[in-house]
């Protein structure tokens, strides 16, 4: 059990590929070893947990393997673990390592260090596949949070997220940590386990293969602490347990009824952030859980409380996303704004009722008004906007046969069509449908209509006729 951490002391003393011995790591090595020997983590070994390297990544592997040859921590860790532990397939293979953002790009090709609060290394690699490696981190004490959740600016819209940055590089030692802080400093305890393909072995410093036995979800250390530091942890063991259907821990579910509301406090950038992981996969079962527990409300404002407030327009919104899970599974993925665009269909669908003319700035003028926390980027919001007017506007030719011709020319025709096939067929269109041959298979015979009478005749003016210097438009 221990022999996964009594070879980490040498660590510095191996050789690295070129021969010479590791000494360029200019921070101090961060002792393991008090906190360790009182406290040793578990070690699961095969055949006691199920991983595969076989089922890893190839390249987070390649990336592992290198860094503990040079004489780096390198495991798989986060989600990763989780699944591979559950059956399940994981989205992404995150790595974490004792290798500082700048050591881990002086030795890899193609690194990209991103982020400002916390600097990760991203390794790209052919294909757009990248791979996350993050040094080891421990939770930063408070008071010396470098970049405090400030509450949502008033008026219901927030700031964009450059306001929230620090405006100086934290210490990296207030940031940096072992991988046993960096396990504590981790959400839930199944989401803290490391693996260590060196040895083929799970690390458990927290209780998680314990709570994965049980089936549960459970925050690590006290939940209110844990939601007093970072409230969208509410939301996170909510769309954990919803989609891996475990049972959320009796005292964590106590916590989550008396802080849920903090949700509402977090940036909106953030709030931003974690929708997208929402909408990644499996979302219905996600939303079905912060509509239970009246997230919705604090994330997206009266759209939210619409979906929670009315158990048929959420039906409708679960039944889009279900049709949408499945098209997924099979290889048909949405882009994000039609996947913002699906998502407010439901909500936005009556204010067509109105029957205005131009519904750009009707549907604007809704998202405005819900007061979201949530900050949608305001090019996602207007491409989202387009998109389901013109989806609005397909649809009904779906349904009264009557196409104007003038829709087939918009710009997001290729993004609406999808959409309308969603929603009206339940299933995603093959690859030689488009909107016409769905609209001419309903309405066989019906033609799509040129727009009439409408359009203004242009008057050519004679020369030196006029006599109104040109400004007056011509025509009615
Ligand atoms: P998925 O597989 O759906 O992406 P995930 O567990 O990988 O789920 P991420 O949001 O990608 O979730 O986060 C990666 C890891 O970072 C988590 O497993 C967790 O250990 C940690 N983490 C993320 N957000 C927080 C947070 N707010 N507080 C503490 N730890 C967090
Ligand atoms: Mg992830």
């Amino acid at each position: 059990m221990d022999d996964a951490h009594d070879g980490r002391s040498e660590r510095q003393d191996r050789a690295t590929p070129g021969g010479g011995m590791a000494i360029e790591i200019p921070d101090p090595i961060p002792s393991y070893d008090s906190a360790e020997q009182a406290n040793p983590p578990v070690v699961l070994t095969r055949p006691g947990h199920p991983i595969r390297r076989a089922d890893i990544d190839p390249d987070a592997l390649r990336i592992m393997s290198r860094l503990q040859r040079m004489g780096f921590v390198a495991y798989l860790c986060g989600g990763a673990v989780r699944d591979l532990m559950l059956g399940r397939k994981p989205k992404d293979f995150d790595v974490a390592t004792d290798a500082r953002p700048g050591q881990i790009r002086k030795r890899f090709a193609n690194v990209y260090v991103i982020g400002r609060r916390f600097r990760l290394a991203h390794v790209h690699f052919p294909g757009g596949k990248i791979i996350e490696v993050a040094t080891f981190r421990r939770e930063p004490e408070r008071g010396d949070d470098p970049a405090p959740a400030l509450p949502a600016a008033a008026g219901g819209e927030t700031p964009p997220a450059a306001a929230f940055e620090p405006r100086e590089l934290p210490d990296p030692h207030a940031i940096y940590g072992t991988p046993r802080e960096d396990a504590f400093r981790r959400d839930i305890t199944i989401n803290a386990l490391f693996y260590d393909p060196e040895i083929d072995a799970v690390i458990d410093y927290v209780g998680g293969l314990e709570d994965m036995r049980r089936r549960r979800v459970r925050t690590i250390g006290d939940p209110g602490t844990r939601f007093d530091e970072d409230p969208v942890r509410v939301w996170r063991v909510l769309r954990h347990a919803a989609r891996l259907g475990f049972d959320i821990d009796p005292e964590t579910g106590r916590a989550i009824a008396s802080h849920r509301h903090l949700i509402a406090t977090a940036p909106g950038s953030r709030l931003y952030e974690e929708f997208n992981k929402d909408l990644a996969y499996e979302t219905r079962v996600v939303f079905q859980a912060l509509r239970a527990n009246g997230l919705l409300r604090h994330i997206l404002g009266r759209a939210g409380l619409a979906y929670e407030a009315d158990p048929a327009l959420f039906d409708r919104l679960a039944s889009l996303l279900d049709v949408e899970e499945r098209a997924r599974r099979e290889g048909f993925l949405l882009a994000i704004e039609e996947m913002y665009a699906l998502v407010f269909w439901p909500w936005l669908e009556p204010e067509f009722e109105s029957g205005g003319e131009d519904m750009v700035p009707v549907l604007t003028a809704a998202f405005q008004n819900a007061a979201m926390r949530m900050t949608i980027p305001k090019t996602l919001k207007s491409n989202a906007v387009q998109i389901l007017v013109l989806v609005e506007g397909l649809i009904r030719a779906l349904r009264t046969g009557r196409l104007r011709a003038a829709l087939l020319h918009r710009a997001h025709l290729p993004q609406a069509t999808r959409l309308a096939f969603l929603i009206e067929t339940g299933r995603p269109p093959a690859d030689h449908e488009t909107f016409e041959t769905l609209f001419r298979a309903a309405h066989p015979g019906a033609q799509p209509e040129p727009r009439q009478g409408r359009r203004r005749r242009r008057r050519r003016r004679k020369k030196g006729g006029g006599g109104n210097g040109g400004t007056t438009p011509q025509g009615a």
